[in-house]
């Protein structure tokens, strides 16, 4: 087939390599081949056991408190905030028991072939290297924190991701760079880290480009699936025709699926974060801090910290305080850090009120697949999504039921 994925980041070309790879006729349409993506900045954690939704019972409560706090994990800019409502309600409803447990099923069913999916997709480009697979450690202040999260635990290893409960000093033993006040750590074996995810977006690139996959510097703006082929409005009013379309522009992605006449209820879930080429200590693993909700990660790049989750819209300037805000954090945490020379990064994450990634047909017109909507995961998720989206056309979806990534669950 004629096929054509939209958005170039690790989703989209993970795609483009599983059709290409397939056989078929792959073209990719990128609003700015030399622009940034969620995909070049991010954390570079492979978190194959983070399975439940963000949402659970009883957040709400403590919302107001991170939401006034400048170092808090959370904040929503008042200017969007009456339409972030509808997202923000999808959300809370995500946060019951039994949706918990609905959507951690889905998503374990996703995670469990993660590497089955991504060693490939990095032998092919050449960086089988770069991936550690040295686990990480989720660090807690205080033994509350730890019994606070106790079941999420239990939950990833009934879904077969096992944890290691360890005190303190045992942590310490692992990562000395780490202060005292680690109360309580767990480690968990199964995650990995890549030495730079914008590498692998770029390897994905030189890899499809010397498959012949065509790259065209364009903003898509509509679609319209008819019964022969989809035609693709862009941005300079000229169309084009392809046999399918993948929409993989990520946090931009619901404006494509509107033009199809599938709702979706997407937010940009926008994250900051610094790296420090020379930060005078060394880990050997990603370090989650739970309470403070962020992370550190020893890259090939130098030591980057981030996390937040900033709710502004598509189109709010960056607010790089938030950045410097966490290097301050991450001092308290790792004390001989030195935040010199940081640089300073914001990326949008295109996120899901249910923690779910929309993966799937447009119903109905059977000429649109999306692949979007993987919020904090679209790195560990992106060769899955790839694999998954192949599969769709072949018929083979490696047993994987489709339907609680579907579109549609909007569309109620
Ligand atoms: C701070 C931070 C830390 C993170 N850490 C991790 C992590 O440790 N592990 C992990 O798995 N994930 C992590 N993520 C999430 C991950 O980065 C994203 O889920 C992933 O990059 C999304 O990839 P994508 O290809 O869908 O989107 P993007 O990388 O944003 O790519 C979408 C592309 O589509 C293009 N585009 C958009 N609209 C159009 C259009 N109309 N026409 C043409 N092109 C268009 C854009 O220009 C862009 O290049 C993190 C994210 C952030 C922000």
């Amino acid at each position: 087939m004629r096929i054509v994925v939209i958005g170039a980041g690790v989703v989209g070309l993970a795609c483009a390599r599983a059709l290409a790879r397939d056989g078929h006729a792959v073209r990719v349409v990128e609003r700015a081949l030399d622009g940034d993506r969620a995909s070049f900045g991010n954390a570079g954690g492979v978190a194959v056991s983070e399975i439940a939704p963000a949402s659970a019972p009883g957040l709400w409560k403590r919302v107001p408190r991170w939401l006034v706090d400048p170092l808090g994990p959370l904040s929503i800019r008042p200017g969007h905030a009456l339409r972030l409502l509808p997202w923000l309600r999808r959300f809370l409803a995500s946060g019951t028991p039994a949706e918990i447990a609905r959507i951690s099923t889905a998503n374990a069913a996703l995670m469990r072939r993660v590497y089955d999916d991504l060693l490939p997709l990095l032998a092919d480009i050449g960086l089988s290297g770069d991936l550690r697979r040295e686990g990480a450690l989720t660090l807690y202040e205080s033994e509350g924190g730890f019994a606070a999260e106790r079941a999420d635990w239990e939950r990833r290893a009934a879904h077969g991701f096992p944890f290691e409960v360890l005190s303190g000093s045992e942590a310490r033993a692992m990562e000395p760079a780490l202060a005292p006040r680690i109360a309580r750590a767990v480690f968990d074996p199964g995650w990995g880290v890549v030495a730079d995810p914008r590498r692998i977006v770029e390897g994905l690139e030189t890899w499809l480009r010397a498959r012949e996959v065509a790259f065209h510097e364009a903003e898509a703006t509509a679609l319209e699936p008819k019964l022969d082929r989809v035609t693709i409005t862009l941005a300079d009013g000229t169309t084009g025709d392809a046999d399918l379309v993948v929409v993989a522009a990520g946090a931009w992605s619901a404006r494509l699926a509107a033009s199809v006449g599938d709702p979706v209820l997407l937010e940009s879930e926008r994250g900051y974060n610094v790296t420090i080429p020379r930060p005078n200590v060394a880990l050997s693993r990603q370090l989650i801090f739970a309470e403070r909700k962020f992370v550190a990660t020893p890259l090939a790049v130098g030591l980057r910290i981030g996390g937040a989750a900033e709710f502004a819209g598509l189109d709010a300037s960056a607010r790089h305080a938030r950045a410097d805000a966490l290097a301050r954090l991450a001092r308290i945490y790792l004390p001989d850090l030195d935040a010199r020379d940081g640089t300073r990064w914001m990326g949008q994450r295109p996120s899901t009120p249910d923690g779910l990634p929309v993966i799937g047909w447009s119903p109905g017109k059977g000429r649109v697949i999306y692949a979007f909507g993987h919020g904090h995961l679209g790195l560990t998720q992106a060769a899955t999504t790839g694999r998954l989206v192949a599969g769709l056309l072949s018929g083979d979806t490696a047993g994987i039921d489709m339907a609680p990534y579907g579109i549609a669950r909007f569309a109620r």
